[in-house]
C-alpha cells in the first residue's frame, strides 16, 4: 500500500485544466481512500453549465452514503463542495440517478474506494448505461474490467437494462471484490491482432438500425465476427461498438446513435476512429488512458503507451499528485505514441 500524503483539508480549483466533472469524482474517490477531507471550488467551472449536475451530485451523495461523509454544498448547480469522509463501508447499495445521467461515472467514483475494503460491495445504479461522454456499459464490460484485472482488481459487471437519453431508466450491477493481490501493470506492445469484432443494439427503435451500422462497419473494417445485440429497456437509443483483440490488449471504441445523424454517417465515424488506433502502436486509447491513472496510482503503478495524452489525463495526473504520493510522467515515443509511467 501507498503512504498517503498526509495534509489538512486540500484545496482544489475546480477550474484547473478542462475544468470538468473528472476533478469532483476523483477528489471523491481519493478523499475517500485517504481519509483527507478536500473544499472544492469553481465546480466545472470550465463547462457551458457549471456546477453539480444530477449526475455529479449523485457521485457526491453515493460518496457520502459509503463513507458516512460530512458535506457541505451538495446542491443541484452547487459550485462549492466540501467533503470529510470517515470509514468507508462495504456492502449492499442501489443509487438511483433519477435521470439519464451516467451510472458509470458513479461506478468509477465508488469503485476505488470499495475495492480496497476487506469485504465485496454488491451495488446497482440506476440510470443512463449509454452516455454521450462517457464510458459505456460496453466500455466498461469489454476494455476498462478486462484491462485493471490485469493490476488484480475483480469486478463482475453486468448492464441489466440499457439507459439511453433522455428518459435513462437503465441499470446495472456489479460485485466489487477485495483487492487482494496488486499487480504491477506494465503493457507497452499490444501485440498480433487477433480479431475484430463488431457489435450494434438498437433499443425500441426499428433493428435496421443496427444492422446498417454493421454492415458499413464490415466494409470498412472486414471484421472477423459482425453480431446484432439485444438490449432490455424502456429507453429508445442506438449504439454500435468495436472489440479490438490483440495478443496483449483488448481495445473497445463505441459510439451512439443520434438524431439527424444517418446509422452509415455513425458507422462510419466509428470505423475512422478504429482505423486510427490500427495504425498506432499504443496500448490505451484516449479515454482508456485517463481511466487507468488512478488504479494504477493506488496498486503498484506501472507503465502503459497511449495514443494521446488530452488534457483530461493531465488534470486527472495533477489531482492524483495531489492526493497521493507518486509521480507520474508522460514521454513522447513517436507520433501516436505516448509512454505514461506511475511510480509509486
Ligand atoms: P462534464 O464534462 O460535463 O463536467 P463529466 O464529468 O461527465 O462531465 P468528463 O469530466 O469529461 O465528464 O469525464 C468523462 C469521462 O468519460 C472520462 O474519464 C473519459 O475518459 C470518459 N469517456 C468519455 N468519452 C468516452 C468514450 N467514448 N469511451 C470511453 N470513455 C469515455
Amino acid at each position: 500500500m501507498n503512504t498517503y500524503l498526509k495534509t489538512k483539508t486540500i484545496q482544489i480549483d475546480g477550474s484547473q485544466g478542462e475544468g470538468g466533472g473528472q476533478i469532483l469524482r476523483t477528489a471523491l474517490a481519493l478523499s475517500m481512500l485517504t481519509s483527507i477531507p478536500f473544499e472544492l471550488v469553481n465546480i466545472r467551472a470550465g463547462r457551458k453549465k457549471p456546477g453539480l449536475m444530477r449526475q455529479h451530485l449523485v457521485c457526491v451523495q453515493a460518496s457520502q452514503r459509503i463513507s458516512n461523509a460530512t458535506v457541505e454544498g451538495a446542491e443541484l448547480h452547487s459550485q462549492k463542495l466540501f467533503f470529510q469522509p470517515q470509514q468507508v463501508q462495504a456492502g449492499h447499495y442501489d443509487f438511483q440517478i433519477g435521470s439519464a445521467g451516467s451510472t458509470i461515472l458513479v461506478l468509477q467514483t465508488l469503485l476505488p474506494a470499495l475495492m480496497m475494503q476487506d469485504q465485496a460491495s454488491q451495488i446497482s445504479i440506476h440510470g443512463g448505461t449509454h452516455n454521450p461522454m462517457a464510458p459505456t456499459a460496453d466500455f466498461i464490460a469489454h476494455c476498462f474490467l478486462p484491462t485493471i484485472e490485469k493490476m488484480g482488481i475483480h469486478v463482475d459487471f453486468e448492464c441489466e437494462r440499457a439507459g439511453f437519453f433522455p428518459i435513462g431508466a437503465g441499470q446495472i450491477n456489479a460485485v466489487i471484490h477485495p483487492w487482494t493481490k496488486q499487480t504491477k501493470y506494465t503493457a507497452l506492445e499490444k501485440g498480433q491482432v487477433i480479431d475484430l469484432q463488431g457489435y450494434a443494439a438498437a433499443l425500441n427503435i426499428p433493428d435496421n438500425i443496427a444492422d446498417r451500422e454493421l454492415e458499413v462497419l464490415h466494409n470498412k473494417l472486414n471484421l472477423n465476427t459482425r453480431k446484432r445485440i439485444n438490449f432490455k429497456g424502456i429507453s429508445q437509443g442506438n449504439t454500435a461498438f468495436v472489440v479490438l483483440n490483440y495478443a496483449h490488449h483488448q481495445q473497445v471504441f463505441s459510439a451512439l446513435g443520434e438524431m439527424r445523424k444517418s446509422a452509415e454517417k455513425v458507422a462510419h465515424d466509428l470505423a475512422k476512429e478504429v482505423k486510427a488506433y490500427l495504425t498506432t502502436d499504443a496500448i490505451a486509447d484516449e479515454y482508456l488512458a485517463d481511466q487507468l491513472l488512478l488504479p494504477m496510482a493506488l496498486g503498484k503503478g506501472g507503465e502503459f503507451t497511449a495514443q494521446i495524452i488530452s488534457e483530461h489525463t493531465k488534470t486527472q495526473a495533477d489531482m492524483i499528485q495531489k492526493f497521493i504520493d507518486c509521480e507520474i510522467t508522460f514521454t513522447e515515443l513517436k507520433e501516436n505514441n505516448w509512454q505514461i509511467k506511475v511510480s509509486v
